[in-house]
């Protein structure tokens, strides 16, 4: 973990972040993406799953409006220009041919130059085991940003876009690349805190979000000249 930190690669101007649930990016990078946003890059959010089993002490049929409306203002605190949901079920997210072709329809519609996702790997940052949903989804995503170059490949799913040039993957166990966060760290707390009724049902009080998030992007900084930062393992395409 001395390593340092090299900057996110700045020569894109479009990016999609693909995950699996609402609060997926809020707890991975908002911050970096309001950084980028403020920076005039453009940014769209892509939810497999509206996140209905998220919430233990509520029911999946009035968790899927709330959790969409908390990750609809979320998104735009962070200047986000887009959110699309998918549909798929919560939690049972397979890794498929089918859920490729998905993802490469959407690639192939926004046209992003670099790819957002949440780590694939079976260990996140936490030292914990990864949720299936992420890791499927993770690694559909970057199977597909390669495929949706490829006009063989899903020929049905759009005109092939072989743009993406990275993918910056968020939660990741070895992170290699990171972005200054100074001046996105308020903004970053408070799409955070925009997940009101999914953290009430983790039971945090009011005030939480802050503390942690202060701390992890501090404790990235060591790596990365001492300034507040959020860590990606950067993939090149
Ligand atoms: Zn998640």
């Amino acid at each position: 973990m001395s390593e340092n930190l090299q900057p996110v690669p700045d020569d894109w101007s479009r990016a999609l972040a693909i995950v699996a649930h609402p609060d997926d990016m809020e707890f991975g990078c908002a911050g970096a993406v309001a950084a980028w946003t403020a920076a005039g890059k453009h940014v769209d959010y892509l939810l497999l799953t509206r996140g209905e089993a998220g919430i233990d002490g509520m029911s999946p049929d009035e968790a899927v409006k709330v959790r969409e409306e908390e990750q609809r203002a979320s998104a735009a605190i962070c200047g986000v220009e887009s959110v699309e949901f998918l549909d798929y079920a919560d939690g049972t997210i397979e890794y498929s041919v089918g859920l490729r072709r998905d993802l490469v329809a959407a690639i192939r519609r926004h046209r992003p130059e670099l790819l957002i996702t949440f780590t694939h790997h079976d260990i996140t940052y936490t030292g914990k085991w990864n949720s299936p949903d992420h890791r499927n989804t993770g690694r559909a995503a970057l199977d597909a940003a390669l495929d949706a170059g490829n006009r063989w490949i899903f020929p049905d799913a759009g005109e092939p876009w072989n743009g993406v040039k990275y993918a910056a993957v968020a939660g990741s166990t070895s992170p290699t690349h990171a972005v200054d966060v100074t001046d996105s760290l308020d903004v970053a707390v408070a799409s955070v805190e925009a997940h009101a009724a999914y953290l009430a049902g983790l039971g945090l009080p009011e005030g939480a979000a802050r503390g942690p998030l202060e701390g992890f992007t501090r404790a990235t900084g060591e790596r990365f000249g001492g300034r507040p930062a959020i860590p990606f393992e950067l993939v090149k395409f």
